[in-house]
């Protein structure tokens, strides 16, 4: 409509407004709505009435908090960072910049992206545009908000145990983690290095694709980057593997119903559907949770009080650097410290942090294994439908929990894509669920091809 002339970016800009006026004051979605989004618009038409015609020019996007677009605020959600200007443009922000695209506002997120409800925010929590007593999921949940909310019409977010696929799930969108070192992870405030990409979330399958087609590709300022030729091309095969030994337990019986439902749905479109084996996946939420707060507590290890953002004084050196950290990082935030710099210490490092390194790589193997004999696996996204805000704070196992699905394609590098599976009703609400489709490094093109056949499915 953009290229017709139907309407025009200003349109996109002021209904999306419209939106946020009436919804974000109750969502939370936004953790600042840029003033200059108009104007940005403006110059998108102006661009466009000069002949380009990048499909994203003009299209107004919100962007997770800790994604750093130049001259504007990117805090992370985080006390630490409330203040912090950021003095470049990530990577992936750039490419959209060169687009066209109009830059909505930055979105709430768990502090450090740490959690899976926005709950560890800073800022307080966004809550489920869908049901506004329970969370969006997380830690993109702002951005998920926002896109379901029609606050914009799409996002970017960064996922490093599933921090894109839960909340668009919990939502009912479509979120995509690229095979790791797709996107350039410069700018992206680091959380866990070795699993940390920044992907889309979105309305639609034709939506994700066209935004990581955008952001993809290999940059000089990340050394794990890589270029699209890589990767072979593969034969976008119709061979659907279920790790079944991995739903016994732990899994909502109306998600599984829900599941089924899609799987049968698959396979009348012509799928093969086939059990296969991970014997190691089951190990992959404890070996995530030893490697992420690892990498966590060394990341963390800049926010020195000198460097960036807060500053306290205290009185010596030392009690500068504990009166920062101590006051500026959430409890969340601390404890994943704690726990990394616990299992990185001598005489624990070969005990944890040797032993989950040592079962990432068989589960990696075991993925690219599969990967041979199948075209896609598939799981439910989350084992249960979004949690109550609340249920779950006391209790950071049981929020640990709905990763299970989501942390093997970090571990492994694998790309991952959720798609809507319809609903489930709790308490008179229709709740939306998601299916997770994995894919060979760099076969993202099949990811999309299954995605969009299970949209239609659907329909
Ligand atoms: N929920 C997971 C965690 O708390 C994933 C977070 C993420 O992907 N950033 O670590």
């Amino acid at each position: 409509m953009l290229a017709t002339k139907e309407i025009s970016s200003v349109d996109l800009v002021r209904a999306c407004k419209a939106q946020i006026d009436a919804r974000n004051p109750a969502l939370n979605a936004y953790l600042e709505v840029f003033d200059d989004a108009e104007a940005q618009a403006k110059e998108a038409d102006a661009r466009r009435a000069q002949g380009e015609n990048h499909p994203l020019l003009g299209i107004p996007l919100a962007i997770k908090d800790n994604i750093l677009i130049e001259g504007r605020h990117a805090s992370a959600a985080s006390k630490i960072l409330e203040n912090y200007v950021a003095t470049y443009d990530a990577t992936a922000i750039q490419k959209l910049k060169k687009a066209g695209v109009v830059f909505m506002g930055r979105t709430n997120m768990d502090e450090f992206a740490h959690g899976s409800s926005t709950e560890n925010s800073a800022f307080g929590p966004t809550k489920n545009p869908l049901d506004e007593s329970r969370v969006p999921g997380g830690s993109s949940g702002g951005s998920s908000a926002a896109v379901a909310a029609h606050m914009a019409l799409a996002a970017l977010g960064s996922d490093t145990g599933g921090s894109i696929r839960e909340p668009a799930s919990f939502c009912g969108i479509v979120g995509f983690k690229p095979t790791y070192g797709a996107v350039s992870r410069s700018g992206l405030i680091a959380m866990g290095s070795s699993l940390d990409q920044i992907g889309p979330l979105t309305k639609t399958v034709a939506d994700a694709e066209l935004i990581f087609n955008t952001i993809r590709g290999k940059d000089v300022l990340d050394s794990t980057s890589f270029d699209e030729s890589l990767y072979p091309k593969r034969s976008m095969g119709k061979k659907i593997g279920v790790p079944r030994h991995l739903l016994k337990e732990g899994i909502d019986a109306d998600v599984l119903a829900q599941f089924e439902a899609s799987l049968a749905a698959l396979q009348k479109k012509g799928y093969e559907i086939v059990d296969i084996e991970l014997p190691s996946a089951g190990l992959a939420l404890a070996v995530y949770y030893v490697i992420m707060p690892a990498e966590v507590s060394t990341n963390l290890a800049r926010f020195d009080g000198v460097r960036y953002g807060l500053s306290l004084k205290g009185d010596s050196l030392a009690d500068d650097y504990a009166k920062t950290r101590g006051e500026g990082f959430g409890p969340e935030a601390r404890r994943r410290i704690m726990l990394g710099t616990y299992v990185l210490s001598a005489g624990y490092y070969d005990a944890y942090y040797g032993k989950a390194t040592a079962a990432r790589e068989a589960l990696s193997r075991e993925v690219v294994a599969a990967l041979k004999v199948v075209d896609f696996i598939v799981t439910p996204t989350t084992p249960s439908v979004a949690p109550r805000l609340g249920e779950n704070t006391s209790d950071p196992l049981a929020m640990y929990l709905l990763d299970i699905f989501t942390v093997t394609a970090n571990l492994t590098g694998s790309p991952a894509l959720t798609v809507p599976m319809g609903t489930v009703t709790k308490e008179g609400v229709p709740l939306p669920l998601g299916i997770q489709f994995t894919a060979a490094h760099g076969d993202e093109a099949s990811l999309f091809t299954i995605g969009k056949v299970m949209e239609e499915a659907l329909q």
